[in-house]
């Protein structure tokens, strides 16, 4: 097994092997070049200890950071790109299901790789020695297996993210969980309640942003949506008796999630755009199943449990405005009706709000789906010729602003936005007076009097 190695890890580890140490790269990347995929970062583990790694790249005048001293690890700055160089180590006990006690040095290669994950992630690789695979990780490669290093029961038990992490490689590579690494998450999927909201939303975005975020399924499958996301588990045992729908809201969630791009908002929305759904459920007389209101309150929940997974502002903001307006359809499609719903959906939601519309039908059953596309691609041509007409679609595009309307007299204060919103809503019905002239006019002779 060969690997090209760029130029400047050779380097790293020829100068290391030149003071006397071992040094190899590992981890993610060795994985990711067998693979054929471009590594994201190339880290290198070294018998070398922190100060040991700092001496050697001195003496060649060779910047470096400590990153993590503590952990062993040493930011190597080659020509303004950082390498991480990190001490072999042992782990101590993990008390916490979190954090291991302690680490410890050790000069033994074999013991850095016995506390990594999976086998996949637990190789190493250099020019001189060439693989070092000493769990069969290749082989795991090969065969498209997710496998944790040792018995999984107590890899698990130490690190309880490794569960989510496991989902998510074999949702970003495609591959399946071995059958005891993944008999091990039931009975260990309630520790992931100890670790932070941070590390999970890191890994649950890197599935869903991944080719296969229907890995949602061994989420909710192996009990860990239980704890990260219990609304996803109510998802999935929500049936909908309805001609529209051919399985759980779990499932047409599911379906949905691979009809968008690998966008984290996009992917985020298809995920909780129904979440609403069971809290709204009513069967009628005839055994059919209705959701009014989902939208709503599903806008409400996205907002909670994104806010609870610490995701930033802007992102959950997004998501929410999404999750409201995916089920709103304007009728008749006139330009008028449209204009009204993207001010009532909010302009950022547009176009992105037809991808995740778009989505929502594929994933519905095939009742009346080709009249849902048509519907879907009319209103997108409607909006389209607004947007071409630059047509007035929020405050910030009126012909008056609130200094024109001091201007002429009113006193600063909450009518001032009263009036612009009223004239607001005479310009969506109707574009052509969006004028100074025309609004002023109309102002004078009493039409937005309070
Ligand atoms: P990517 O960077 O694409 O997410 P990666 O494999 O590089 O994948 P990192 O989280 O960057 O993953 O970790 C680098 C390496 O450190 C892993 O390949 C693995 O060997 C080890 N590692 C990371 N997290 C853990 C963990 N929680 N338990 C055990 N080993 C881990
Ligand atoms: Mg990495």
């Amino acid at each position: 097994m060969n690997i090209k190695l760029p130029e400047k890890v050779t380097y790293l580890i020829n100068e290391l092997n030149r003071a006397g140490f071992e040094a190899y790269a590992v981890g993610g990347c060795v994985r990711d070049s067998i693979l054929g995929r471009e590594p994201e970062d190339w880290d290198v583990t070294t018998s070398a200890k922190p100060e040991e790694v700092r001496e050697v790249f001195a003496a060649r005048g060779i910047h470096t950071i400590d990153t993590g001293i503590a952990h062993g690890t040493v930011t190597v700055m080659i020509r303004h790109e950082g390498f991480e160089v990190t001490t072999y180590r042992i782990d101590g006990d993990y008390g916490d299901a979190r954090h291991p006690d302690f680490v410890r040095f050790t000069a033994d290669l074999m013991e850095d790789l016995k506390r990594r994950d999976f086998t996949i992630n637990a190789m190493a690789y250099s020019e001189t020695a060439g693989l070092v695979d000493e769990f069969g990780g290749l082989a795991d490669l090969e065969q498209g297996i997710i496998r944790c290093v040792g018995n999984p029961v107590d890899r698990f038990n130490e690190d309880a993210l490794r569960m989510m992490r496991a989902v998510r490689f074999a949702a970003q590579l495609g591959f399946e969980m071995d059958e005891d690494t993944r008999g091990a998450i039931p009975g260990l999927a309630p520790n992931l309640a100890r670790i932070s909201a941070e590390r999970i939303q890191t890994e649950l975005v890197k599935l869903l942003v991944s080719p296969h975020p229907d890995k949602m399924r061994d989420v909710y499958d192996t009990g860990m949506a239980y704890i990260i996301l219990p609304e996803f588990s109510r998802m999935m045992e929500t049936a909908q008796n309805n001609p529209n729908h051919h399985g759980t809201v779990g499932e047409h969630t599911i379906c949905s999630l691979a009809e968008v791009p690998p966008d984290k908002v996009l992917r985020l929305t298809m995920l909780l755009h129904d979440v609403g759904k069971p809290d709204c459920k009513k069967t009628d007389g005839k055994g059919i199943d209705h959701f009014h209101g989902h939208p709503q309150l599903g806008a409400e929940m996205a907002g909670r449990i994104l806010r609870r997974l610490k995701f930033d502002n802007d992102t959950i903001a997004r998501v929410k405005a999404l999750v409201k307006a995916h089920d709103d359809r304007p009728y008749p499609l006139s330009e008028r009706a449209v204009r009204r719903a993207i001010y009532r959906d909010g302009e950022d939601c547009y176009p992105d709000i037809f991808t995740v519309k778009r989505a929502d039908i594929l994933a519905q059953s095939s009742y009346l789906q080709h009249e849902k596309l048509e519907y879907l691609d009319e209103f997108r041509a409607v909006y389209d010729q607004i947007i071409a007409d630059d047509q007035c679609l929020s405050l910030k595009d009126l012909a008056v602003t609130g200094s024109d309307l001091i201007d002429i007299g009113l006193s600063p204060g909450p009518t001032i936005g009263r009036v612009l919103r009223s004239m607001l809503d005479d310009v969506l019905e109707d574009p052509s007076l969006n004028t100074k002239e025309t609004l002023l006019n109309r102002y004078r002779q009493g039409n937005y009097s309070q």
